[in-house]
């Protein structure tokens, strides 16, 4: 035997037990984003190098070493495999001019690329799905966002998520706290860990967001950036948190989030669940009115969140009420000379009815294909034998069936039907069932 070769460490094969949730995840974050005018693009996987670097800033994690970054050795193009998709829709929004017509709101999702070292709710390939709306500069479109974001989580079921808001102000606010809070590290410089003395420089406000227990003190008496806003940075995040009571969101102002990329100005939010142990924010989003012109286009406000969906698929395992569809609805089985046509045939038909239905492939005795038809879940089984094919019937039998078995056999349990009613039949039985 030759040896096996395993996937690539952090990048998880998604398994079909699994396929279901990721569906019900996709199918209802798609009616909820269309619920809210947002419409779907989707960008190339890779992107050249460049537009990561400038879009998310160079001191970033994700910059500094967290990229899959290479040199194509083909034509020498440096490409990396994307890390977040803001920057890639940007891009997109730019070259094709989407902004010509007025405002829009964009939605998309897939996997995105970081080499971190993987653990519970951390993948080096993990799927974002985000929405960004260009084009709108107040609060009203974050208000928006924050709304069709409650209400996904709340028709996923998820169990206990809450909102963290702050506002980062602007970039000569920013500027301004950063030079006094720069001079505060630097006069503390020997109460700070590695990690810290590594950022002051780069990125202090990186800083303030710091797990070590030993380092909240200083944190705490930090200079404070709501301190340095202006008034109508003031004003925009009063606006917000305005619309946000009176439309009955719950949340709470966290002074430090910050958020790990350089391109948020004002407005700035996580969602966040204590389920997940350490991985607890299952969505991050903002304002970012400076990248579309940073990345070359005309200036334009911008706004957008992204959701982790691997960590929400686990809350939603978590919250699982057991009930998901079966895979299949009706296996159809066949035995003799000219059966497999007619079965073929009847299986299209319900399908034709919208059922789901497996058609047994190969050989194998009536006794054996029953035993996958009722391994498949199905609630029904269709016989197609060479008694049936002559008499132009099919049997039906309820493979869950639990009432009384008569002295006589199945009868209880199983039934022929001419074929011509044999699609219509099962369609009743399974909207009785429904109903
Ligand atoms: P974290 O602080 O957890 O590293 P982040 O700030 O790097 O998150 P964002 O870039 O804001 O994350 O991405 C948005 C969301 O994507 C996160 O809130 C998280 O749910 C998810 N996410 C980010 N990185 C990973 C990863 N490596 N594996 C799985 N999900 C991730
Ligand atoms: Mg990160």
């Amino acid at each position: 035997m030759s040896s096996k070769i395993a996937a690539v460490r952090g990048m998880n094969d998604l398994l079909p037990a699994q396929a279901q949730v990721w569906e019900t995840f996709e199918a209802c974050a798609v009616r909820v984003l269309r619920g809210y005018g947002y419409v779907q693009i989707r960008t190339p996987i890779l992107e050249p190098t460049a537009l990561f670097r400038r879009g998310l800033g160079e001191v970033t994690d994700i910059v500094e070493r967290e990229m899959y970054s290479f040199v194509d050795s083909l034509n020498g193009e440096a490409l990396t495999l994307r890390p977040e998709n803001t920057a890639g829709v940007v891009r997109a929004v730019i070259e094709h001019s989407l902004l010509y017509d007025g405002p829009c709101r964009l939605w998309y999702m897939g996997p995105m690329f970081r080499h971190e070292r993987p653990q519970r709710g951390r993948y080096r390939q993990f799927y974002q799905l985000g929405a960004e709306a260009f084009g709108f500069p107040g609060p009203d479109v974050e208000c928006e966002q924050i709304l069709m974001l409650k209400r996904l989580w709340h028709e996923l079921g998820l169990p206990a998520v809450r909102l963290e808001l702050n506002t980062l102000g602007q970039p000569p606010e920013r500027a301004r706290h950063r030079t006094d809070l720069i001079r505060y590290l630097e006069g503390h410089h020997d109460q700070l860990d590695e990690s810290a003395r590594r950022r002051v420089h780069s990125n202090p406000l990186r800083i303030l967001d710091t797990k070590n227990p030993s380092m909240q003190e200083l944190v705490a008496a930090a200079p404070r950036l709501l301190d340095y806003l202006g008034e109508a940075s003031l004003a925009h995040f009063e606006d917000l948190q305005q619309l946000l009571r009176s439309a009955g969101v719950d949340f709470r102002v966290n002074p430090r989030l910050v958020r790990g990329l350089d391109y948020y100005n004002l407005t700035v939010f996580e969602w966040v669940t204590d389920r997940l142990g350490a991985q607890g924010t299952i969505c991050g989003g903002g304002r970012y009115d400076g990248l579309v012109e940073l990345l070359g286009g005309k200036p334009a406000p911008a706004c957008g969140f992204s959701i982790g969906i691997d960590r929400v698929i686990e809350l939603m395992r978590d919250n699982a009420s057991g009930a998901s569809d079966p895979l299949c609805q009706v296996y159809v089985l066949h035995q003799g000379a000219g059966t497999y046509e007619i079965a073929l045939q009847a299986a299209e038909r319900l399908r034709d009815c919208g059922l789901r239905v497996i058609l047994h492939c190969g050989e194998g005795s009536l006794k054996s294909q029953m035993k996958r038809a009722d391994a498949s879940g199905a609630r029904f089984g269709v016989i197609v034998g060479e008694q049936e094919a002559a008499q132009s019937t099919a049997a039906i039998k309820d493979l869950r069936f639990t009432g009384a078995t008569s002295a006589d056999g199945d009868t209880g349990r199983q039934r022929a039907v001419p074929l011509e009613q044999l699609a219509p039949t099962l369609a009743r039985e399974f909207a009785q069932l429904a109903g």
